[in-house]
């Protein structure tokens, strides 16, 4: 052996090993935020594409350049140095957790690259063909055992010497192709580098990881409170500030609702501190199924003890209103449990709506802090309203009818369209916690109407379906209500949905009121509920029919449910009329329904459940 060589390795061995550890630290570092951008943060989109590109890149291209530097350096051992740390590079690269088959390819390509370039011009020696032998196999085990390389540190540290010693002891002596020169000491002191640098290259990995979980979870920590899951008070500020900024900007509304649990100090003194604990994670779950019967998402924060805020962007406050008192009446109706005993608390509230004049968030805030404590002055379990107290108690909603009402959309095109809602009557249960399907859909037509008209004026869409009985069809008071009802509302359409087939005699008559009043008529439940013989007679004045697959999915497989709904359109194309679809629940059910039968017009949870319906 070369002891000149030997000597001098060992004197500059250490500042390679510095090198190279600062190296990995600092490339690790970097690569490790590049890679949580493209590959878990980031949503799928077009950004996320980039990002995967940017990091793929960014990769390639400092390995490139390190290569470029070993081919230039002058020296043999600054030159397997550069060469070295080109390899570690592409190496970290291909062991890449969540990318995909085609990334996974360009990594291993680039890795088979790294190791042909040093035989180039040496293919004439078997020793070449071992070392990419070698490699491909490596390349393999990484694939198969995809995340959990990163993740292990004995299968990474097995895999990174395998590696070393697949590349190092096969590089030819001299090649020209990379401009390399290396003796038997040079390769010993790569294969003892490559591993140093794999090695903290590996702590470093998982210490980002550390801090990147630690990170999240305090992201969390600080954002939602950990008792009720409310959101937290320094997410609300800036929530707040930001929804302010846009409602005045865009002159769209936003309506601050804030309530305080009343009595609770004595309540605490009473039952015990974790007994308030248990109301008060229990008002925030009542509070926010009430808003969930209202909306998809909700913004209520914790901003002090039992104290809270809920946020209603782009909602006015007679819309806010409503969900407002449901919030409170959930609250008031129901029996909270804590160790066998039974709990009620009521609340006190607040309800403001961001005015033009008001210059920071802070005055709408101030104000809605003055209603909620109006509300308390006035004897608490309130609400105060723009200045408008009311009794929670007693409210005629508390009791009673509502309409909720279910989307019916029109999806000839990609983005299916709303164009119907339909009603759905539900009742308040008795203890005023729950709306349930009510005993009896017989209610007066009178009832009905004031209903629809505090569901009309917020509907997105002006147009309504109506379920009636045939009972209540057939009565010529109804058909002269309804048809005075929507002539003198204008741009109101009023599809009624005849839920059973209504006696034959009169119907001419019934059926030219109904239409001359711009009324259309629908039939529920055909082919289910309703058979075909049994609407032979109605189906020269009908305009809709309604096919549900919720009624018949259970008892019927796909073929017998595609004969049925055959049968129905050819029937519906026979005398002129619409066959819709309800029920329908899922993408493959709207896409079949579309090309097979060109049914466009469709309902079901797919494009939403019942909700309750607003007023303006
Ligand atoms: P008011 O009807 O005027 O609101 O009366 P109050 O007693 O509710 O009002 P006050 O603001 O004087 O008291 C609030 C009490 O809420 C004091 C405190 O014991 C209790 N509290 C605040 N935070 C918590 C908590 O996290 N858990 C429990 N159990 N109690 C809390
Ligand atoms: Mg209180
Ligand atoms: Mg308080």
């Amino acid at each position: 052996m070369d002891n000149i060589s030997l000597v001098k390795t060992v004197q500059i061995l250490p500042t390679q090993i510095a090198i190279a550890a600062f190296f990995a630290m600092g490339f690790v570092t970097t690569y490790y935020w590049l890679w949580r951008r493209a590959l878990v943060t980031t949503p799928k989109g077009s950004r996320q594409y980039l990002a995967r590109v940017e990091l793929l890149l960014s990769g390639l291209g400092l390995t490139a350049l390190l290569f470029w530097m070993g081919f230039v350096a002058p020296l043999s051992t600054n030159a397997m140095m550069f060469h070295n740390l080109g390899l570690y590079i592409v190496f970290f690269m291909l062991c890449d957790a969540r990318i995909n088959f085609g990334e996974y390819l360009v990594r291993a390509a680039a890795v088979l690259f790294v190791v042909a370039m040093h035989n180039f011009g040496n293919f004439d020696r078997w020793q070449g063909f071992v070392s990419l032998a070698a490699v491909l196999l490596i390349e393999l085990v990484v694939y198969i055992f995809d995340r959990q390389v990163r993740n292990s540190t004995w299968g990474s540290t097995l895999l990174v010497v395998a590696m070393a010693c697949s590349v190092w002891p096969f590089v030819p002596a001299v090649s020209a192709s990379a401009s390399l020169t290396v003796t038997p000491v040079t390769r010993v002191e790569a294969i003892l580098l490559f591993v140093i640098m794999s090695y903290i290259g590996h702590r470093y990995w998982a210490r980002q990881d550390r801090l990147a979980t630690v990170s999240t979870e305090m992201t969390v920590q600080a954002n939602y409170d950990a008792l009720t899951n409310a959101r937290s008070f320094s997410l609300f500020e800036r929530d707040i500030a930001e929804m302010f900024t846009d409602s005045q900007a865009n002159g769209t509304p936003l309506t601050v609702v804030m309530f305080d649990i009343d009595h609770f100090k004595a309540f605490n003194d009473h039952f015990g501190h974790p007994a308030g604990d248990a109301v008060l994670a229990g008002v925030v779950a009542t509070v926010r199924k009430a808003i969930g019967e209202y909306l998809e998402s909700d913004y209520l924060y914790r901003v002090g003890g039992e104290e809270f805020v809920a946020l209603f962007p782009n909602m006015t406050v007679t819309q806010a209103t409503r969900i407002a008192r449901a919030m409170v009446h959930a609250v008031r109706a129901t029996t909270f449990t804590y160790e066998a005993v039974e709990l009620h608390v009521t609340l006190s509230m607040g309800v403001t709506a961001v005015r033009a004049d008001d210059e920071q968030e802070t005055d709408t805030y101030k104000r809605v802090d003055e209603f909620l404590y109006q509300s308390k002055h006035a004897g608490r379990d309130t609400i105060t309203i723009e200045g408008h107290s009311e009794r929670s108690d007693g409210q005629q909603e508390n009791t009673g009818y509502r309409f909720f009402s279910q989307p019916i959309v029109d999806v000839s095109s990609d983005d299916h369209q709303l164009i119907a809602r339909e009603l759905l009557l539900r009742m308040r249960s008795a203890d005023g916690a729950r709306w349930l399907l009510p005993n009896t859909f017989d209610i007066d037509v009178d009832v009905q109407i004031a209903l629809i008209r505090s569901v009309l004026v917020d509907a997105e869409t002006q147009h309504l379906g109506l379920n009636l009985l045939p009972s209540q069809f057939v009565d010529f008071r109804v058909a002269r209500a309804l048809s005075t009802f929507v002539q003198s509302t204008p741009n109101f359409n009023l599809t009624i949905e005849l839920t059973g087939v209504p006696d034959a005699e009169n119907l001419t008559v019934l059926m030219g009121i109904y239409h001359d009043a711009g009324i259309r008529i629908a039939i529920d439940n055909v082919g289910s509920v309703n058979h075909y013989e049994a609407m032979v007679p109605l189906l020269k004045y009908v305009d809709v029919l309604k096919f549900s697959l919720q009624n018949l999915r259970r008892s019927h497989d796909t073929v017998n449910l595609d004969t049925r709904i055959n049968f129905w359109k050819q029937v519906a194309d026979d005398n002129g009329c619409l066959l819709m679809v309800t029920g329908v629940e899922t993408r493959r059910d709207a896409t079949h329904l579309r090309s097979r039968f060109g049914i466009t017009v469709q309902e079901g949870y797919l494009y939403g459940k019942p909700r309750l319906a607003l007023a303006k």
